[in-house]
């Protein structure tokens, strides 16, 4: 149960590969997109996969998002 094939990634472009993570297009509508980094100024990637949070690609700060 070990073996994991590695199918999760998709085919899209490499060099888009930073922009994809500024546009999360994962799951339904566009939600919040835009959030800048308190810290650096920087517009943060929303992860919903396990606690929802923000992350900033910059400087690696995490907001996690309030329920
Ligand atoms: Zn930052």
């Amino acid at each position: 149960m070990s073996q994991v094939a590695p199918q999760q990634q998709k085919q899209k472009p490499k060099k888009l590969r930073m922009r994809s993570e500024l546009y999360d297009v994962s799951g339904s509508a566009a939600k919040l997109k835009n959030r800048k980094c308190p810290r650096c100024g920087s517009v943060m990637a929303h992860h919903s996969s396990g606690q929802p949070r923000w992350v900033c690609g910059s400087c690696s700060f995490t907001d996690y998002a309030p329920k």
